[in-house]
């Protein structure tokens, strides 16, 4: 096996396990590749080994590689934060986006969305930890911005993503996710559509699974540690 397929075996052991432990069917959590600083021969390479769904930070960097990819049925997410002078490409290019923030971008998209691809999936992200330097609304801030997408026919609202404060303790991190399950069962009331909370990377997917993860987001354990430099893009 290369590197890679141990890797990959190795998360699908833990994703499993995580689900065994928290008496969840292993259908009910998927695996998001985070493949940002990662070249389109990697890509394809992991798609050889049966994923499809693919996530990228940074706009400019996804369109780059993806024409190398097209004869792939990849399924592109936008995980980045996001200007509002770049949603365009967001819009024409990508498959969902787990960054909505903002009524601004939620009108933007859905008037960019190209009217010949299907509707954009939309993941609400939510700064659960406060944190001043990260994207994301306020838990009090979703409600208007998950209206503004439902009426919107170029979106479909799928649910809330959130990325909790890495030097926090196991504890608290759970705790952080398991606030994020209760806001994702309150948006459910309203909006029966929404079937996703992405939750979980590579440090922590055990404990998100634990607390009701849909969709683990996943880099470093799959693909190896991102070159420092490459990485100056990012984190
Ligand atoms: C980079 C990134 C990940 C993956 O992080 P790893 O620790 O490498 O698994 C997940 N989500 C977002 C939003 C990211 O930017």
């Amino acid at each position: 096996m290369s590197d890679l397929e141990t890797r990959l075996a190795a998360v699908e052991q833990r994703i499993a396990n995580a689900c065994n432990a928290a008496g969840r069917p292993r259908d009910q959590v998927r695996m998001l590749a985070v493949s940002k600083t990662r070249p389109a021969e990697l890509i394809r390479a992991l798609a050889a080994s049966g994923l499809t769904a693919f996530g990228e930070n940074h706009v400019d960097e996804a369109l780059a590689k993806q024409p190398a990819l097209v004869d792939l049925p990849l399924e592109w997410h936008f995980i980045g934060p996001l200007q509002s002078n770049k949603s365009r490409s967001v819009a024409g290019h990508f498959d969902w986006i787990h960054s909505v923030d903002r009524i601004k971008l939620v009108r933007r998209l859905a008037d960019q969305r190209p009217a010949d691809l299907n509707p954009l999936n939309v993941l609400i992200q939510v700064n659960i930890d406060a944190e001043p330097q990260k994207a994301g609304c306020t838990p009090g801030g979703i409600d208007a911005l998950a209206a503004a997408v439902a009426e919107r026919d170029r979106l479909r609202l799928r649910g809330l993503m959130a990325i909790p404060d890495g030097t926090a303790s196991a504890e608290a991190t759970r705790a952080s996710f398991a606030r994020m399950r209760e806001l994702f069962n309150a948006l459910k009331r309203d909006h029966p559509g929404c079937d996703t909370l992405s939750m979980g990377m590579s440090a922590d997917l055990e404990i998100a699974i634990a607390e009701g993860s849909t969709l683990v987001r996943v880099g470093t354990a799959l693909f190896g540690p991102r070159d420092p430099v490459a990485g100056a893009n990012a984190r």
